[in-house]
């Protein structure tokens, strides 16, 4: 077990109990307030460690690390410093953190110089991500989307469980938690019309995902091996997959997702090393028919994160309407690596790799509307006496997770945005 990882460590900071991050979570993000200007960050309980303040004040002396590092507008140049930087790093603030330390802890003013309320900051975008693959991985959201639009009894293609089936979205409208999502245009045709219009999507969707974001470069022509697939990754967000079920349904032959996919996806702010996840590793479904050689792997790469979707309405509550998790994925993350870098194409330091929506068996672990609802046909009913078959103008969207073990909450924090009305 990773030291940084042990369930009895604590800090000298108050941590709530039911706090996402604990000492022995420490992920990284990119925060400002109104007197530091955009930098790295971990966050610990309510608070946020800056770390170019604790490199200016030498306590990452035993680490060969260019403090400006950490006075970066995104965690790109950090991350590709590589794995042992990275875990080193984090090994450092945890130590720096726990509670038998007083080289933080002892100085008030070294403690105001590096710790940050996180209500007195706000969040940017981790990464600068270069490009995006949206994976297809959850046999429950295959098979259902297979049985609404195709055929029941061969609702799995064939190519489904040979293949990690994904395709390569859009960096650019990928956004941090908060910012507005603008209600999207486009074509659509219903079956019914003879000619197809332009104009707000009637049916805009959420998708429940995970991503995560490659801190490892390869040569273009390299590939990848599930079992390598560990060190490539720097670690985790949630990631919500906006999408327009009407204009998809009309623009996705014979090429695939497009618009109704391209206009936001929203991620939460902070990313989960995956060294933070080593506890929450679990046996993924059986994979039958065995996969080809290239995409077998040894131990567990399924992970035991609990999800959570919420719809808030505008001046309402919250309504839990999902609850799935992440170890239902049939395709792992490392398998997915390895497929998408099996031809050769090169891995970059900040791409961003989405799981595709996590559905689960039960109908209330569904992972869109699209299931939820099971395309509209059965309408969820919300607190306040509404109904709703889609996302509504106004309403806000929460994607919440975390693993629990011995007693340790391991959290995400959340993904949360507000669909405003098509212009
Ligand atoms: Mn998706």
């Amino acid at each position: 077990m990773l030291k940084a990882n042990d369930p009895s460590l604590h800090s000298w900071i108050q941590i709530a109990p039911n706090s996402d991050f604990p000492i022995q979570n420490l992920p990284f993000g990119i925060f400002e307030t109104a007197g530091k200007d955009p930098r790295v960050g971990v966050a610990i309980g309510d608070y946020i460690l800056d770390l170019y303040a604790v490199a200016q004040n030498n306590l990452f002396e035993l680490i060969d690390i260019d403090p400006t590092v950490f006075h970066r507008p995104y965690l790109n140049d950090f991350i590709s410093l590589g794995k042992p930087i990275w875990r080193a790093v984090r090994n450092r603030v945890s130590e720096l953190l726990r509670n038998d330390n007083e080289e933080i802890s002892s100085n008030r003013e070294l403690m105001d110089d590096c710790l940050v309320r996180m209500q007195d900051a706000r969040m940017l975008m981790p990464v600068k991500v270069g490009n995006y693959t949206d994976f297809y991985s959850s046999i429950e959201h295959a098979t259902n989307v297979g049985t609404m639009f195709r055929d029941p009894k061969n609702a799995l293609l064939p190519n489904w469980k040979h293949i990690p089936i994904g395709y390569h979205g859009r960096a650019s409208s990928i956004v941090v938690s908060g910012v507005d999502i603008r209600r999207p245009n486009g074509q659509t045709k219903a079956p019914n019309e003879d000619a197809p219009t332009f104009g707000p999507t009637k049916l805009l969707d959420f998708e429940l995902e995970v991503a995560f974001i490659t801190g490892r470069e390869t040569k273009l022509g390299e590939s990848i091996t599930p079992n390598e697939a560990d060190n490539y990754i720097f670690g985790l967000v949630l990631f919500n997959d906006w999408s327009a079920r009407d204009i998809q349904t009309w623009e996705y032959v014979p090429l695939g997702p497009f618009l109704a996919k391209s206009f936001a996806s929203s991620i939460s702010p902070w990313v989960v090393t995956l060294d933070a996840l080593q506890p929450f590793k679990v046996k993924g479904p059986v994979q039958d028919p065995k996969p080809l050689p290239y995409l077998e792997f040894n131990g567990h790469h399924n992970y035991d994160i609990n999800l959570e979707v919420l719809i808030k309405p505008e001046g309402g509550k919250e309504n839990s309407v999902c609850r799935s998790n992440f170890k239902y994925m049939y395709w792992n993350m490392n398998q997915q690596l390895a497929h998408q870098s099996s031809n050769g194409c090169n891995i970059q330091v900040g791409d961003m790799y989405a799981s595709g929506t996590i559905s689960g068996h039960e109908k209330d672990s569904y992972g869109s509307m699209l299931e939820l609802t099971w395309r509209g046909t059965q309408p969820i009913k919300l607190s306040d006496g509404t109904e709703r078959k889609f996302i509504n103008d106004e309403d806000t969207v929460i994607m919440r997770g975390y693993g629990e073990r011995d007693g340790i909450r391991i959290g995400f924090g959340e993904v949360k945005a507000k669909v405003l009305p098509a212009l």
